[in-house]
């Protein structure tokens, strides 16, 4: 059993916590495989080449759209053997100014679960992709009053919370991060002495899984959406 009532400060990840995010970019690599269907004899062929990029470029490009599009112009040029025309270029660059244009869809209960967690916590946002993609989706959310702190960070690891939490003078034993991703919102921050909850989103991105044996051992709640954490905090406090 995880024990809740010491919590004062809760953060929330964005994508796919918040919003609906992963179908997005699931979209656009349809797209983008529609552009260079001509070039390619397997579907999967752009799949795994795509991949390989984004994994090659986080490095370079960090998360985010367009960090995707420049790795699926990577990925067109080399599966096209560089006779991808500047027009099919052009429209793989479109497909991600779609995608930075796309309207914000919150999810299931969280428009009015995150009012009611800003009365009673210190409500934190704390999200990782392009700065100027982020803060204008948390803009356009209608949601964004709602938030005491909000961060933008390149990476969620350990390191990330343990300098956040430092600079927000938060003491680890109340923070309380829920997200949808194991990796970025879940282990990172038990590991920091935080406290977690899962919330899956039904797809997840490939590099944002881990495996079960890297999830066992941790002590961390799972949810099925957010008005389920409000529950659970007030059940918590009343307690
Ligand atoms: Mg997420």
């Amino acid at each position: 059993m995880v024990d809740f009532s010491t919590i004062r400060y809760v953060a929330l990840d964005a994508d796919d916590t918040l919003w609906m995010n992963e179908p997005i970019f699931v979209k656009t690599q349809d797209a983008c495989r529609d552009i260079i269907d001509d070039f390619i004899t397997d579907p999967k062929e752009l799949d795994e080449k795509l991949y390989e990029y984004e994994k090659k470029n986080l490095r370079l490009f960090g998360y985010g759209v367009k960090g995707f599009v420049l790795s699926m112009i990577e990925t067109v040029i080399e599966l096209s053997n560089g006779k991808a025309s500047g027009s099919q270029i052009q429209q793989i660059i479109d497909l991600g100014k779609e995608m930075l244009d796309h309207p914000v869809h919150l999810l299931e209960t969280v428009e009015n679960s995150v009012k009611v967690l800003a009365e009673h916590y210190t409500l934190l946002c704390i999200t990782k992709g392009d700065l100027f993609d982020q803060e204008n989706k948390l803009a356009r959310s209608g949601i964004a009053d709602h938030f005491d702190i909000v961060e933008v960070v390149s990476e969620k690891n350990e390191q990330t919370y343990t300098d956040l939490l430092k600079r927000h003078n938060i003491p680890a034993d109340q923070f309380l991060m829920a997200g949808n991703s194991l990796k970025s919102d879940v282990l990172p921050v038990l590991q920091a002495g935080g406290k977690a909850i899962h919330i899956p989103y039904h797809t997840t991105w490939e590099m944002e899984k881990v495996s079960e044996h890297q999830a066992a051992g941790y002590n961390y709640l799972e949810l099925g959406r957010l008005s389920e954490l409000v529950d659970l905090l007030r059940t918590e406090s009343q307690s």
